[in-house]
């Protein structure tokens, strides 16, 4: 349980992120969640404060670091205290790499990778002064496998696998954890575009032989967020219907 703990939850106003931000509610967290724009992500508070739950929502731009601190500011003047970290903001602007434009290149590391450096930051004082936290990057199937067209997307997330470690050993000793969850093809708007024959070929490849949904995810960041979890650090759950043993 996560009773009276506060949950910030990136890029929350749909799939993933909403999911957790639901899950962290109903495990008994106070949330805080943001996306680019106020309006979707305020319909996603709206609806779980009408159910009893506490949500905050805010309009950040996790690309941009005065966003970020922004964000953490809300979250302390509301609650004193961060507990939980999920870093599920993410984009894509998929293509070959001959095809590949700067600009696409620098705005999937910037969201994806930069933005997940500037959110964990953000919370590393108040962590540490607690002595104690949880900080959980999403990142993908994608940036352990690899795929075609996805040359800046895998490279952001595999790049949070490093950084996940390498943040896991800075701040161990001050009591906060620090894992990444690799989901496979979970049925989210980013998923929705891929072909029907894709995804017929994709579900070949997943030995529980369907995709997974948001709720798959979320339930792994409410295990990594629990007391259940407490001797877990630097480590990527893969959350993926065993697409990658
Ligand atoms: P989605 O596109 O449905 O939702 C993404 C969310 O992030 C939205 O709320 C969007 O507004 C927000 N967002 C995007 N850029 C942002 C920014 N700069 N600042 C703040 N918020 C921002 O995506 P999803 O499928 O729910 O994916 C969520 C996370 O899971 C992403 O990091 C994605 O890479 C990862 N992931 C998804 C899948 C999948 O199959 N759907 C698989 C592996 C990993």
């Amino acid at each position: 349980m996560l009773t009276g703990k506060t949950a910030i939850v990136t890029g929350a106003s749909r799939g993933i992120g909403a999911a957790i931000a639901r899950k962290l509610c109903e495990a008994g967290s106070n949330v805080v969640i943001c996306s680019r724009s106020d309006e979707a992500v305020a319909a996603i508070a709206d609806a779980l404060n009408s159910e009893g739950y506490t949500a905050i929502s805010t309009a950040a731009d996790i690309s941009r670091k005065g966003d970020v601190e922004a964000l953490v500011k809300t979250t302390l003047g509301r609650f004193s205290q961060i507990d939980i970290l999920v870093n599920n903001a993410g984009i894509t602007r998929d293509t070959l790499l001959m095809r590949l434009k700067d600009e696409d290149w620098d705005a999937v590391l910037q969201t994806n990778l930069t933005g997940t450096m500037y959110c964990t930051r953000a919370v590393l004082r108040p962590m540490i002064r607690q002595r104690s936290g949880r900080i959980i990057n999403i990142s993908s199937v994608i940036g352990v496998m690899g795929n075609p067209g996805q040359a800046s997307y895998a490279a952001a997330k595999a790049g949070i696998l490093g950084f996940t470690k390498t943040i896991a050993r800075e701040v161990g000793v001050r009591g906060i954890t620090v894992n990444a969850i690799a989901p496979g093809f979970i049925t989210t708007d980013m998923t929705a575009q891929i072909p029907e024959q894709h995804q017929n070929q994709l579900l070949d490849l997943i030995p529980l032989r369907r995709f997974g949904g948001p709720e798959d995810v979320a339930d792994a960041v409410c295990f990594l967020a629990s007391d259940a979890a407490r001797y877990i650090t630097g480590q990527t759950l893969h959350v993926d219907g065993g697409m990658v043993m």
